[in-house]
């Protein structure tokens, strides 16, 4: 009896292991190439094995954003066709606080975020002016909960989502269960203040409808 247990026992570490260097290749080979293959699996072993993977990889110097990294570009690709068939006016800019200057003198909307006066002192004030030319609205939350707060008040049918990488992850879990694709960009430079993003990828990512035809 304790043999056979011990067996199960090997050949479910083993199987583990064989799992994680699967994942780890199909990673390396994603970021390298630009091309992902079997996205379903890579989502599904990047999201159950998320704690290990980020654990183990620094002990190959890898950077353990590799999985974020990863699992953001396998969620954006999926949603790509259903997302770029939706209209302009349908989406939504998510924006993170966080991005704002220091000195930003917006206020607090309790119902749809933080309403920028397009002071000039942050990146916002050039997303902004894109979203009118394109006629896409952009929300700028004060953080988590708020979040589904104007994601129920904008009821987008796409989304746009710039966050760190835990946000972004669960932000665009989130939206999945909402039937909402969404397209994430994460934060360049993370933290409570000061934080950047690429703008070029932001604009990219809302106009994908644009690039597509
Ligand atoms: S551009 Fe808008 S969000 Fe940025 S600091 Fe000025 S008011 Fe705030």
């Amino acid at each position: 009896m304790l043999e056979a247990i011990g067996r199960i026992t090997i050949l479910l570490v083993l199987a583990f292991a064989v799992l994680i260097a699967l994942a780890l290749i199909v990673c390396a080979f994603a970021l390298h190439t630009k091309k992902i293959i079997l996205p379903n699996f890579l989502l599904f072993v990047t999201s159950v094995l998320y704690e290990p993977l980020r654990r183990l990889l620094p002990f190959f110097h890898v950077d353990p954003t590799l999985i974020d990294r990863v699992s953001i570009e396998i969620r954006n690709s999926l949603n790509y066709t259903e997302f770029s068939a939706t209209k302009m006016e349908e989406r939504v800019l998510l924006l993170p606080q966080c991005i704002r200057s220091t000195e930003c003198p917006a206020k607090l909307s309790p119902l749809d975020g933080i309403h920028c006066m397009e002071c000039g002192k942050c990146v916002i004030v050039e997303l902004s002016a894109v979203c009118k030319e394109l006629g896409i609205r952009m929300y700028i939350s004060p953080g988590g909960t708020f979040t589904g707060r104007i994601l129920m008040h904008s009821r987008p049918k796409a989304v746009v989502g710039v966050a760190c990488y835990p946000n972004l992850h669960d932000g665009m879990l989130n939206a999945k269960l909402m039937g909402v694709p969404a397209q994430g960009v994460p934060l360049t430079t993370p933290g409570c203040v000061n934080t950047t993003v690429d703008c070029e990828e932001v604009i990219t990512r809302c106009k994908l409808l644009q690039i597509s035809k």
